[in-house]
């Protein structure tokens, strides 16, 4: 006694609901299960932008957090891989579970703190630091195993690493730039804009 066209409708309904991961960067940030660390949509499609992946290609994620970022790299091409350094192990776990959640089977997690972390890693295509940038070491030890022509991203949001990073581009060049979004959200029964941290990022390919 099954109604074919109530069979349809509920296909539609599971359809609708379906999680359709695009070609484009910039998935919803509800996609990924985190504790308020994550580098959110937005901005996440600018820094995949900067990344810059070429099919095949190796990013380290140095500060994976909740993995977004290494997790949209490797869904942007089959070949491509990630290793992600976290120094939190249940923020690794949640990354893990992420990359699970959503397909990408080429993100390889790594618990330990950078720069130490770091060593012995095979040479990335691009970096991605969107923690512990402002730790002795870390720049350098992401600089000097970047491949010629590689890209190398850097997000930050305190003074403290923005400063840093105003003398870095003082030597290494590439560019700056600073982002600041808002987005509506209702306050009682209307609405207004809530700005995130404005994040200042540099770009620089070696
Ligand atoms: N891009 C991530 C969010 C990063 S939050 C996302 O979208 O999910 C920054 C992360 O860097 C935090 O989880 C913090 O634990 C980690 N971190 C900070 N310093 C670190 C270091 N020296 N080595 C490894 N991880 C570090």
């Amino acid at each position: 006694d099954i109604d074919p066209l109530n069979t349809i409708a509920v296909e539609v309904v599971a359809a609708t609901d379906a999680r359709i991961v695009t070609l484009a960067s910039g998935l919803p940030d509800a996609w990924f299960e985190n504790d308020g660390q994550l580098t959110k949509a937005e901005m996440r499609a600018l820094t995949l932008a900067a990344l810059a992946p070429k099919a095949g290609e190796l990013l380290w994620d140095i500060g994976l957090g909740a993995g977004s970022v290494g997790i949209e790299w490797c869904l942007r091409h089959p070949r491509n891989r990630c290793i992600g350094i976290e120094e939190r192990p249940e923020r690794a776990e949640r990354a893990r579970r992420n990359a699970q959640e959503l397909g990408a089977t080429a993100l390889d997690i790594r618990i330990g703190q950078a720069p130490d972390a770091l060593a012995d890693l095979p040479a990335p295509d691009a970096v991605f630091i969107g923690g512990g940038a402002s730790e002795p070491g870390v720049f350098d030890a992401a600089w000097t195993a970047l491949k010629p022509g590689g890209r190398l991203v850097v997000n930050a949001v305190t003074l403290e690493t923005e400063t840093l990073l105003g003398a870095l581009y003082a030597k290494h060049g590439g560019s700056m730039r600073r982002l600041a979004l808002s987005r509506l959200e209702a306050v009682g029964g209307m609405h207004g804009w809530r700005a995130a941290m404005p994040v200042t990022q540099w770009v620089v390919t070696k």
